[in-house]
């Protein structure tokens, strides 16, 4: 266990949990509307005052933003795009709603008091004011993984300088948190994350060489947005999800493995020095991590779907394939190498996923754009961890150009 990031006391943070403000940065994605089902479920369940909320923050949807402030009544809503602020002022006039916009927005969003902030932000544009909830010491629940990939020594000092909190949302890390025990991490020999397979995980690769977008973003046991569909289709969210991990637990690269579980029920299993190994199970709904870090250090009552292993039947574990699936074997080079190397990973990928969606590129070619992209910066940096947002930025912004001059060669080449 690291210093600073999930302290196994929650100390100061002991506060009735159902009073907590709460603010989630990405309220209009998959795990932002989800979280507002749990804490809809929360005041159905526990009185109209549970989770007040503080702020909601989304980039363009005004319809669906303004809707979950009527319904919701946050104090301040955000909106990415400053160009969409009239709309939104307009959608909700007559309320006493305060609406702002633009990326200074979001950090001040993040600045303002709520105990809990969630974040849910697709990319590394969650990572400003993510680290800024982080820096005041607020509870953070994680969605964000991106975030922590591009600038993970960078949270982990924010988090230990305030004495904040980092609670994982991501499935599989969720899982880990309830499953490690922090007081002898000495006898913990291994984390096994659970990958499902995505939709290709039986296909050749000559096969998936034709796949189109609209194939890679139906997964088949979660329902998320279009950018992480992608990731766990080419398995490159598991091998962030690796680096993650690293991150959050602290957990030495060789001691984290994959393992494709096709019914995304167990979600991960920790292997103790005794020959026990502990496993997590729930559904694959997201509205359990999120009522867990919600609810944190208690567990609180949820709309999630309850798990019936009867009719489930039977569950399948296999090794996953290295070889069909490069974006793996790619983010568990860079978890090896530390460094630069998660940056650079995540920037790229960013961009070649943001291509292969606007169809300049094949799928096979999100791997091939990472690689070069992680070739050209193996040569010309000198691999030095970043510790401050500002090295991160310039970092990431370098490799998402290299990145996108091989998109549009890539893309040249197949005109
Ligand atoms: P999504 O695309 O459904 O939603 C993204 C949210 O971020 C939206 O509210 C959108 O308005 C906002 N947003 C997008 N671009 C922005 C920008 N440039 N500036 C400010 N706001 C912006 O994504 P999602 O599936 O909800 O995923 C959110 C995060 O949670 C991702 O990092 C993902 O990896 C992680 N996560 C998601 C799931 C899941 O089941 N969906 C599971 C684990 C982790
Ligand atoms: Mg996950």
């Amino acid at each position: 266990m690291r210093d600073g990031l999930i302290p196994p006391n929650p100390g100061i943070h002991l506060l009735p949990v159902l009073g907590r403000h709460v603010t989630i940065l990405g309220s209009t994605g998959s795990i932002g509307t989800s979280t507002l089902e749990v804490i809809r479920f929360a005041r159905e369940h526990y009185g109209p005052n549970a989770f007040p909320l503080q702020a909601l923050t989304a980039q363009r949807n005004v319809e669906l933003l303004a809707a979950q402030a009527r319904e919701m009544h946050p104090a301040v809503v955000v909106i990415g795009d400053a160009a969409m602020k009239p709309a939104l002022a307009a959608a909700l006039a007559g309320t006493d709603v305060e609406v702002l916009a633009g990326p200074d927005a979001l950090i001040e969003a993040a600045q303002r008091p709520a105990e809990m902030v969630v974040s849910a932000i697709v990319g590394a544009a969650g990572l400003a004011p993510t680290l800024e909830a982080a820096k005041r010491g607020a509870i953070v629940a994680l969605a964000n993984k991106e975030c922590v990939v591009a600038a993970g020594e960078v949270f982990r000092r924010a988090a230990a300088d305030s004495r904040g909190v980092l609670i994982p949302v991501d499935s599989e890390h969720s899982a880990a948190f309830q499953l490690l025990d922090f007081a002898q991490t000495q006898a913990i020999e291994k984390v096994t994350l659970t990958a499902s397979g995505g939709p290709f995980r039986t296909w050749s690769l000559e096969r998936m060489a034709a796949v189109t977008p609209e194939q890679a973003v139906r997964h088949p046991n979660w329902s998320m947005g279009a950018k992480i569909s992608v990731d766990s289709a080419t398995l490159m969210n598991k091998g962030l999800e690796l680096i993650e991990a690293h991150v959050l637990f602290g957990m030495a690269p060789d001691k984290l493995d994959v393992i494709v579980h096709a019914q995304s029920v167990v979600h991960c299993l920790v292997s103790y020095a005794d020959g026990s190994v502990l496993a997590h199970l729930s559904a694959p709904d997201m509205k359990t991590p999120i009522s867990l870090a919600l609810g944190w250090p208690h567990r609180i009552a949820s709309p999630a779907r309850v798990l019936n292993l009867a009719e489930l039947g039977h569950m399948t574990f296999e090794s996953p394939d290295y070889e069909r699936f490069p974006c793996l074997r790619l983010a568990r080079t860079c978890l090896q190498l530390g460094g630069t190397a998660p940056t650079i990973l995540n920037a790229a990928n960013e961009i070649a996923v943001d291509s292969f969606l606007k169809r300049r590129i094949g799928f096979l070619g999100i791997a091939k754009i990472v690689e070069q992209t992680l070739n050209t910066f193996e040569r010309i940096n000198n691999g030095c961890t970043p510790t401050n947002l500002d090295d991160v930025l310039e970092l990431d912004a370098a490799a998402r150009a290299r990145a996108s001059e091989f998109t549009g060669q890539a893309a040249g080449r197949a005109a």
